[in-house]
């Protein structure tokens, strides 16, 4: 367990930077409600409570609803949650659905169930995101989420593709905000084992965890341990991309590129021949012809 110092600069780095990705993606704006999805695990709790710090403080007005989908897994603890929220003062839907039953039905026994599962979960939170005329919508994904996304598409999917802070639902009706895009999963443990958060088991489907991605969180784990600040540098590299130097003939113009043409007509050229050593270089001072003699 934190002592209450360590733990009052830990929330303090966390709510600084959740405070900063919102800033940067404009997540949150004048009159926006929002609604918080949490499934009893430490992220989503962490989630709630920052935004509750930030909300205090902010300086544009918008409400929370924190929502909680009990998907009738056997085991759930269905007083849990309500119980917590309802301690907090915040506003709460409790939405009960079916969707365990579903998935058993459809899914043969022994296949991962995690697709299918939250594609109906999806379907529920937009839902209820209509009901109570929220705008926005808050999933608890962090740092090291969106960076093991992206490598579970490289590698197994052929795609270069994360999972972005803001985007909007298909039917453009939701925007959909991970306000802990900036926050280690390391800090998120440490907060929510010093706020004691009643965390609810994530097991109780039975699933088997996804195993793309366990491997992809056993690489970056010992990347970082071998090289700490992977997972950092990495998510650092998602917001600073040269479409140049990639491959993607729809993001960049390779098929038009000329002989003459300026740094800026080129579009996110990078400056590969431009070392800047070049120019603290003597001139060269001898030049070797090789002639080809005529035989
Ligand atoms: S782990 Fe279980 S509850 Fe979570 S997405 Fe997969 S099937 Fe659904």
């Amino acid at each position: 367990m934190e002592n209450s110092k360590t733990l009052q600069r830990l929330s303090r780095r966390l709510e600084t930077a959740a405070g900063k990705a919102i800033a940067d993606y404009n997540m949150i704006e004048d009159g926006d409600t929002v609604l918080v999805c949490i499934s009893g695990g430490k992220d989503s709790y962490a989630m709630l409570s920052i935004l509750m710090a930030l909300q205090r403080r902010a300086p544009v007005n918008f409400r929370l609803i924190a929502m909680n989908l009990d998907q009738k897994q056997p085991g759930f603890p269905a007083d849990v949650l309500p119980r917590y929220l309802a301690e907090l003062g915040v506003d709460y839907r409790i939405v009960e659905q079916d969707t365990y039953s579903i998935v058993k039905e459809k899914i043969p026994e022994g296949k991962t169930t995690c697709s299918l599962c939250s594609r109906l979960r999806r379907g529920v939170i937009y839902r209820t995101a209509k009901e109570l005329g929220a705008n926005k919508i808050a999933l608890g994904h962090h740092r090291d989420d969106i960076v093991h996304t992206l490598f579970l598409n490289l590698l197994f999917g052929g795609k270069l593709k994360g999972m972005p802070p803001k985007l909007l639902t298909d039917d453009g009706a939701h925007v959909v905000i991970r306000p802990l895009a900036y926050c280690s999963e390391h800090d998120i443990a440490r907060y929510a084992r010093g706020m004691a958060f009643p965390i609810i088991p994530c097991n109780l489907c039975g699933s088997q965890s996804n195993l793309q991605r366990q491997k992809i969180r056993e690489m970056m784990a010992e990347w970082d341990t071998r090289y700490p600040g992977r997972t950092e540098s990495v998510f650092t590299a998602m917001q600073n991309i040269v479409p140049s130097h990639l491959a993607d003939t729809a993001l960049f113009g390779f098929k038009d590129l000329r002989v003459g043409q300026t740094l800026d007509a080129m579009d996110g050229g990078d400056l590969v021949f431009d070392d800047p050593f070049q120019e603290s270089l003597p001139p060269a001072t001898s030049v070797v012809t090789i002639q080809r003699s005529e035989s």
